[in-house]
């Protein structure tokens, strides 16, 4: 029996070792952490499993609800209704209805979800908002994304939407997503999510749906493990193992040894789900290790935090913040997409960033948990003035490195192949999804690709 070795045991690695032990292959997945899931893997708030990061699925997602109604687990999901507003300084627009509101509240959120929303947009005038649909528009229905894979976005969509529709919708989306990177985004990048994401509806007049299983995505990641070691006979501690960094590799006569807390195995193959850099310290010292490596991917880190209060605070469930003071991108109330009933009837909140690996909350020591919490709650009570600090009943926060690879008008040459330099040995990652944005989906996708390739090429 072949023997394969995955590093990391987030969904590109699980779904991988589960297609390969399906085709009777000796899997095992090492995992740095002490729990399964990488990105989309999960914690315990209010008596429910919940993501530590914000994650929910959208109809194009057809790669993983696939894989969901195999594993018996569609009957899990439900639909609902995605409420998207952007939250913007309300004081500077004369049009607003109640002048004395804005002694207390400095923002208001306005819907937009579709390009009805764009075209009722408050903070800019009427003809720039028809310009910024003219725009989107044409971008759904455009399917020659690869003419603007070397465009910036930033530019590309100034030229065409104008200062205006930038200040106001676009720049600080992308800035907010890319942080120092935004400028040199590329277009092709922010083609796919206007265009997917408008390709999830039937009509513009459809309300847009997201999936959200019932017992959280960890519940796919734990199936997708109970599977792996039932296909193979082994206990699920021997299958997937946690709290193991894999440290070094080498290789002898085409077969790779793992080296791990102390220990060592001999494998005929190796996947590794973790970005190409972290892989490549892991080869350092073997003579297949490039030296004239291609020009690196850039990532970036994110920083959300979860907490959960009594207090409803919108009626929206996703808020992206257009304000350049604004500590943090992105807002949700996830008890306005799932009923709250599941979290003890408290509502779940997530604020998020995504900042480089040499940001002030990674480097300064002010910035330990409670720092950053100090910080994003005083903000939050500028957006929302009823937000009571005192009222949240429990908070936990949570730092990914490597969670969104910068995707630059150089990226299609810098992705890495699924094959490396060394014997047997593959990288499957989101750094190779392109132009979509990374997400479970792809990670089911790139798992199911990478599997059958190792399968072709080991069980030939
Ligand atoms: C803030 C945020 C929000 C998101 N929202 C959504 C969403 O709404 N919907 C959606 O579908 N997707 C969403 N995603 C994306 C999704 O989570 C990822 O695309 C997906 O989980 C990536 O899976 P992966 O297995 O490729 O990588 P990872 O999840 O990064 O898995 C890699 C694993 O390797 C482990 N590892 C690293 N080094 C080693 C080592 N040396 N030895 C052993 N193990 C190692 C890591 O601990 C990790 O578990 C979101 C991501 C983030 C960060």
């Amino acid at each position: 029996m072949k023997k394969v070795a995955i590093i990391g045991a987030g969904f590109t690695g699980l779904t991988a070792g589960y297609e390969l032990a399906k085709k009777g292959v000796d899997v095992t997945i090492f995992e740095k952490s002490s729990d399964i899931g990488g990105l989309a893997g999960g914690f315990t708030l209010e008596g429910a499993s919940l993501e530590k990061a914000y994650h929910h699925l959208f109809r194009t997602d057809t790669a993983i609800l696939s894989l969901l109604d195999e594993l018996g687990l569609s009957k899990e999901l439900g639909w609902y209704e995605s409420k998207v507003g952007m939250i913007v300084k309300s004081i500077k627009y004369k049009d607003l209805k109640h002048k004395e509101d804005t002694e207390h509240n400095l923002f208001e959120v306005l819907p937009f979800i579709g390009v009805k929303d764009l075209l009722m947009y408050k903070p800019l005038p009427v003809l720039d908002r028809v310009r910024a649909g003219a725009v989107v528009f044409f971008l759904q229905k455009y399917n020659g994304w690869k003419t603007l894979i070397d465009k910036p976005a930033f530019a590309w969509m100034q030229k065409w939407s104008g200062k205006k529709v930038m200040d106001t919708i676009w720049g600080p989306l992308l800035q907010g997503k890319f942080s120092s990177y935004a400028s040199k985004v590329s277009m092709a990048w922010l083609w796919a999510r206007i265009h997917i994401r408008a390709n999830s509806r039937k009509s513009i007049f459809e309300k847009e749906l997201l999936a959200y299983p019932r017992r959280g995505f960890l519940s796919i990641a734990e199936t997708l493990a109970t599977k792996i070691s039932a296909n193979q006979n082994k206990t699920a501690a021997d299958a997937i193992q946690t709290n193991t960094a894999i440290e070094q590799i080498t290789y002898s006569n085409n077969k790779a040894t793992i080296f791990y807390n102390n220990k060592h195995k001999v494998f005929d193959a190796v996947l590794s789900t973790i970005p190409e850099k972290a892989f490549l310290s892991l080869v350092k010292n073997n003579p297949s290790t490039p030296t004239n490596a291609k020009q690196p991917i850039n990532y970036l880190s994110a920083i959300v935090l979860a907490f959960s209060s009594p207090q409803s605070l919108s009626k929206f469930y996703w808020h992206n913040i257009i304000d350049k003071e604004s500590p943090f991108i992105v807002f949700l109330q996830h008890t306005n997409l799932v009923p709250k009933k599941w979290y003890n009837d408290q509502n779940v909140y997530y604020i998020g960033v995504y900042v480089p690996n040499d940001y002030k909350y990674f480097t300064d020591q002010k910035y330990q948990e409670d720092g950053i919490k100090q910080e994003w709650f005083a903000y939050l009570k500028q957006l929302f003035p009823a937000f009571d600090e005192a009222q949240v009943a429990n908070s936990t926060l949570f730092k990914f490195p490597y969670a969104q690879h910068v995707v630059d008008t150089k990226y299609p040459e810098k992705i890495p192949a699924y094959k490396t330099n060394f014997p047997n040995t593959y990288l499957a990652n989101f750094s190779q999804i392109f132009p979509e944005d990374r997400g479970t989906n792809y990670a089911v996708l790139e798992g199911q690709k990478i599997a059958a390739l190792i399968s072709s090429d080991l069980l030939q």
